[in-house]
This record gives C-alpha cells, sequence and structure tokens, in this order.
C-alpha cells in the first residue's frame, strides 16, 4: 500500500498550485460576483488559459492531442482547481468528462473533428441525461432521437445540464427506440454550431459562475455521423461514463475542503479574543482538528476510487460512495470552518460562505446521494433497491 504521490504528480501538483494561486485566486470574488454565470468569450478565454496545464484534455490519449494521464493524476489537477475555484472546477470536469468519453467510444472521423476542439478548450463540452420529468428515474426519459434519413431528429427538454448554455458539443441522450427500454437508449453530439436549440440559463445556489441551462431541442436536425457508438448502446455508456465524474466530485469536495481548512487556520491565527489568538482556545483548535481529519478521509477514499479506476475496475461502490460521502463531509467541513470566523464566516467579504455554498450544490449532480447509497446498496447485495 502506498499513499504517496510519484514525483511526477508532486511537481504536478505543485506546478497546478503555483499557477492557480497567482493566476485564478485573485480573480475568483471579483468574478463570482460579475459572471453569474461566466459568458461564453470568457469562459472558453479560460479553457484555453488552462488547456496547457492539461485541464482540458488531461486524460485524453497523447495520440489525440490529450495528455496521457491516469485518474490519479487528473485528480491532483482537480483538487488544486477546486480548492481555487469550484465553479471553474465542475466546468473542468464536465468538460473534460465529454472529452474522455469521446475519445473512448467516439468514431475516428468524430475523434478527428472534436478532440482537437475539446483539448484545446475552444469547444466546450456538455452531457444531458437529465429532464424535467426524468432526474433520479433516468430512463423514463421522454427525448427522442429519431432516423430521418442521412440525419436524426432530436426532440426534448434536458435540464440542469452543465454549461449547457456555451457547450457546442453537447452529448444527448435519448431514446432511439421506446419499446427496448434501457437497450433502446442512445447518444448523440449535438453540436449548436450545425444543429441549434435553446437554452435557458437556471440561477442556483452555489457555483454561480458556472453555467447552468435548461435545453430545449425541437426538431433538431443532427448529422447520422454524429451517433457515439451504436444505436442503444446509450445507457449502459451513460451509467459507465458516470464513475468518472463521481470520483472527481469526491476529489472537488477535498479541494473546497482544504480551501476552507488554510482560510480558517489564517484567521484563527490573526483573530486575537480574551488577550490571545483565538487559534489558543482548544475548542477552535478541536474545531480544526475535525476538519482536517475529516478532509483526510474524503482525500484518501477519493484517490482509492481513482486508482482502482486506473487499475480498469468498474468500481460503482467507491465513485459512488466517496461522491455522497465527499460531497457531505464538505458541506460539514466549510460549515464548520464558518464557525472558526464568527460573523464574518456568513460575510460575502470572505470566501467561506461561498465554498459552503458550492460544496452543498455539489450533493444532486451526477446522481443524488442518496441514489448513490443505493448504488452501494446494490453492490454490497447484488441487487438494485431503484429498477
Ligand atoms: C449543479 C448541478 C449540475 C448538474 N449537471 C448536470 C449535467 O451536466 N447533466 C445532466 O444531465 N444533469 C445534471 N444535473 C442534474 C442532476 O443529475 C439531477 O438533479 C439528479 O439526477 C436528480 O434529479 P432531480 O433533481 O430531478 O431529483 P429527483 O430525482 O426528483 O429526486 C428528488 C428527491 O427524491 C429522491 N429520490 C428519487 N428517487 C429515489 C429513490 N428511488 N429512492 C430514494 N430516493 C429517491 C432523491 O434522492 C431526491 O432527494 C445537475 C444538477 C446540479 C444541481
Amino acid at each position: 500500500m502506498d499513499f504517496e504521490l510519484s514525483e511526477e504528480q508532486k511537481l504536478l501538483k505543485a506546478s497546478a498550485r503555483g499557477f492557480m494561486d497567482k493566476e485564478i485566486i485573485p480573480l475568483v470574488n471579483d468574478w463570482e460576483r460579475k459572471y453569474r454565470p461566466l459568458p461564453k468569450d470568457v469562459a472558453i478565454n479560460i479553457m484555453k488559459k488552462i488547456a496547457p496545464l492539461g485541464y482540458t484534455g488531461g486524460m485524453v490519449p497523447v495520440e489525440w492531442g490529450g495528455g496521457g494521464m491516469n485518474f490519479v493524476s487528473y485528480g491532483v489537477l482537480i483538487e488544486e482547481l477546486s480548492r481555487a475555484w469550484g465553479s471553474l472546477s465542475i466546468m473542468v470536469v464536465v468538460h473534460h468528462g465529454g472529452a474522455l468519453d469521446l475519445s473512448r467510444s467516439g468514431t475516428e472521423e468524430q475523434k478527428k473533428r472534436y478532440l482537437p476542439l475539446l483539448v484545446s478548450g475552444n469547444v466546450i463540452a456538455s452531457g444531458a441525461i437529465t429532464e424535467p420529468n426524468a432526474g433520479s428515474s433516468n430512463r423514463e426519459m421522454e427525448t427522442t432521437i429519431v432516423c430521418d434519413g442521412d440525419y436524426y431528429i432530436v426532440n426534448g427538454t434536458k435540464t440542469w445540464i452543465t454549461n449547457g448554455g456555451v457547450s457546442d458539443f453537447c452529448a444527448v441522450v435519448g431514446y432511439t427506440d421506446k419499446s427496448k427500454g434501457a437497450k433502446g437508449i442512445s447518444r448523440i453530439i449535438v453540436d449548436g454550431t450545425e444543429s441549434p436549440f435553446e437554452a435557458r440559463e437556471l440561477p442556483k445556489l452555489g457555483f454561480r459562475s458556472c453555467p447552468t441551462a435548461e435545453l430545449t431541442f425541437s426538431d433538431c436536425r443532427v448529422p447520422k455521423r454524429n451517433l457515439i457508438g451504436q444505436e442503444g448502446a446509450g445507457y449502459e455508456a451513460t451509467m459507465v461514463a458516470f464513475l468518472f465524474p463521481r470520483a472527481m466530485i469526491g476529489i472537488s469536495s477535498a479541494g473546497l475542503a482544504q480551501a476552507a481548512i488554510e482560510d480558517a487556520a489564517k484567521y484563527a491565527l490573526e483573530r486575537r479574543q480574551f488577550g490571545k489568538p483565538i487559534a489558543k482556545f482548544q475548542l477552535v483548535q478541536q474545531m480544526l482538528a475535525e476538519m482536517v481529519v475529516e478532509t483526510e478521509a474524503i482525500r484518501l477514499l477519493a484517490y482509492k476510487a481513482c486508482h482502482l479506476l486506473d487499475k480498469g475496475e468498474v468500481c460503482f461502490k467507491e465513485c459512488s460512495g466517496i461522491k455522497f460521502f465527499g460531497s457531505e463531509t464538505a458541506v460539514r467541513v466549510c460549515s464548520t470552518a464558518m464557525e472558526v470566523l464568527g460573523a464574518y464566516g456568513i460575510s460575502e467579504e470572505y470566501p467561506l460562505e461561498r465554498y459552503f455554498r458550492d460544496a452543498r450544490t455539489l450533493l444532486p449532480p451526477d446522481g443524488t446521494n442518496q441514489i448513490q447509497r443505493l448504488i452501494v446498496g446494490r453492490e454490497v447485495f447484488g441487487m438494485p433497491a431503484f429498477v
């Protein structure tokens, strides 16, 4: 058992942290207020700026212009990004998930067409599964993808789509044949530049700079060549594709909690009450001690999930486990950090309230935490409780 990052990963962490401290963190407070959410041109500029570090295509194979990283190394990058800016972190995880998925399941033609654009950050990816009437019960989705000569016609409404309004690469999941149940679900790339769709922004509690939209596809004509994989292969592929973002939500939780610890510790050393720094008080030390240990627990479980993914394991239990444990623990850690600051914990002049809002916003995406518990239960008992 080895709990150490490799020398290469330590360097990666140090260079990502250095970049975030210098280039991103000084902007975040202003940008979170100004951009709710980031407009497309600003979002693309930021994506292009962080692309050379590996954020936009780190795990995409080198032959397609990516960094050929493994899950653990990519996790190192995401932890540093999340410590710096939660909104950008969730945008990047969704974007990179789209690029990674395409590099694994796309046709040569699709890879040639889209991977260079995605890896360089010139086009932003999104993935659309959730619908107004089909959230956890995603198989009840109403979106249809109907063959019509050289095109598929997409009809339906997708909601809560991260990057939805700024994305020109949206992997839409829908039924090509409803009579076949899950085996009739397919995925198709809807490229907004050739197959326009409507986007309505959805304001939300956390990740305020990250665009999140409801997307409407009305007789949206999409070239047949954009189908990802075979007709009917979309559901299973989507369930496996969920492993990456769930593990990354765990990693992001560690990043947010780490930021909260650092800010709370700094404040506790500076703030004086009863003639001494509040860090001297045992109850304040207790808060910090619990935050540190809980954050380390998130980190260990999250990197263990990444390690298993690197070994090629389809580890539903570990990825769902860290998704619920990480996000809920991060909420607790960020809330405790706010307590360390007293009234200033809830002040918008400090970033603690943002970390807390962001951590709380991590609970529903990629399947609610109740559904994650049911997936762990399914893996334990060998039978699902939710179908
Ligand atoms: C910030 C954010 C980003 C997102 N990004 C995306 C995205 O990029 N693409 C995308 O497709 N979707 C995205 N989503 C949507 C997300 O995946 C859904 O919100 C989630 O799957 C839950 O669906 P719902 O919100 O409709 O809740 P519902 O399914 O209506 O659930 C409501 C409540 O009922 C519970 N519940 C439902 N069924 C069961 C059951 N069988 N047993 C026990 N409890 C149950 C849930 O756990 C929850 O507490 C995002 C959501 C958020 C908040």
